[in-house]
């Protein structure tokens, strides 16, 4: 792959793989909508076959998404798929039955149903423990593991995983590291420079950023790795098709700008929460009382626009969401919309309430993924909804 010379983050996201067409000049890389690529003869063709191989609109947003993600490291790769899920699936399909992986506790809620329940099915075992400290992963290690499955900052709780320590008692061992880096983007945390193998995005969520398609996409920095994802990209086939991809190129431009924004906001309403006298803990990485604050300042540049925070049951919070007018009640984040959910009816409604009281996940827990409207409006729609608990 071409390497543009080193550059500013948003200025790589608006030009890195977005070059002008060289067919026609068109500023914004078309949707080349077709299956197929016409051949000048035999073994003779402009780089493209068949389109679930590669199509040139997913090999723009590819070649975005690896500068973005690689940093500063050369000959990283990425690859889109149909879904965070379907990324996922293809980087744990390139294992084998009876390999085991180590996991931390507190994975998003589909990686864990992926694992356990289908995973499993095919001879793969999984073991989640608490990766904050490396002993733990050390006490997990079997002959068969093969690989290190990390989420940094954890869904709903924000607590962090040191992914320079994991990965380097990882790679002391053998063994690849992967880094679903969904919540931080590469604005904010970039895992494979602090030495991990592979990162996962749910591009639905911050890289898409509009709340208006569904993708994944993973990357990888090492090329043996990379082959392997590429070769699951083609043959299994969950490829993210080209309007899609077109929606994450035109989302990624604004990736730097929109990041900044949450996090400004994001720091404000969490500031502004603490110091409400109907809330307790606020969950927010950037709060200098976070016990992880220190880690948070060294791994990321920001701290991104997700934080919780507790109203006491079920029925609280339930009037508070009723009572919101600009933030809503919804599934997912990310978006330039100010959202909330409610994990324990919602993203952890699968699980007991006894493991969830275990995991610190109360029936009065808020999600909020703060948007990028002026803050000020968030601030008193919060305030209003409060009001009424
Ligand atoms: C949403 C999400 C996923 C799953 O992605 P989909 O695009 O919904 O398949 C995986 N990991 C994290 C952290 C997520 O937030």
């Amino acid at each position: 792959m071409k390497r543009p010379p080193k550059r500013g983050f948003s200025t790589l996201s608006i030009h890195a793989g977005q070059s002008s067409d060289p067919a026609t000049g068109a500023i914004v890389a078309p949707i080349y909508q077709t299956s197929t690529f016409a051949q000048e003869g035999l073994g003779r063709n402009k780089g493209y076959e068949y389109a679930r191989v590669s199509n040139p609109t997913r090999t723009a947003l590819e070649t975005n998404l690896a500068v973005l993600e690689g940093g500063a490291l050369e000959s990283t790769s990425a690859f889109a798929f149909a879904s965070g899920m379907a990324a996922i699936d293809a980087v744990l399909s390139t294992l084998s039955a009876g390999d085991h992986v180590i996991c931390q506790d507190n994975l998003y809620g589909g990686t864990v149903r992926l694992f356990n329940q289908i995973l499993t099915r095919f001879g793969m075992e999984f073991t989640y423990v608490d990766a904050s400290r490396v002993e733990n992963l050390e006490a997990a290690r079997r002959p068969n593991t093969r690989l290190l499955f990390l989420e940094t900052p954890t869904n709903p709780l924000m607590r962090l995983i040191d992914l320079a320590a994991c990965s380097k008692w990882a790679a002391r061992h053998g063994l690849l590291t992967a880094v679903d880096n969904t919540f931080m983007t590469p604005y904010f945390q970039r895992p494979l420079e602090l030495g991990a193998d592979i990162v996962i995005h749910s591009t639905t969520k911050y890289i898409n950023g509009h709340s208006d398609g569904i993708g994944g996409a993973v990357v990888a920095r090492d090329p043996e790795v990379a082959a392997k994802i590429k070769f699951m990209q083609k043959a299994a086939g969950a490829i993210l098709a080209p309007f899609e991809c077109w929606l994450l190129l035109r989302g990624v431009k604004t990736l730097g700008v929109r990041m900044r924004q949450h996090d400004a906001n994001a720091r404000e309403v969490a500031r502004w929460l603490a110091s409400h006298k109907k809330i307790g803990v606020v969950h927010y990485p950037g709060l200098p009382d976070h016990p992880q604050h220190k880690l948070a300042r060294r791994q990321m540049s920001g701290f991104g626009g997700m934080l919780s925070f507790d109203l006491g049951s079920r029925a609280r919070a339930a009037k508070f969401f009723e009572r919101l007018r600009i933030f809503s009640l919804a599934e997912s984040l990310g978006g330039v919309e100010s959202l909330v959910a409610h994990p324990a009816t919602m993203s952890h409604a699968g699980i007991s309430a006894k493991e969830r009281a275990a995991m610190g996940i109360g029936d009065g827990l808020v999600r909020v993924s703060v948007g990028i409207e002026d803050c000020e409006d968030l601030i008193s729609d919060l305030e209003q909804a409060l009001r009424a608990v």
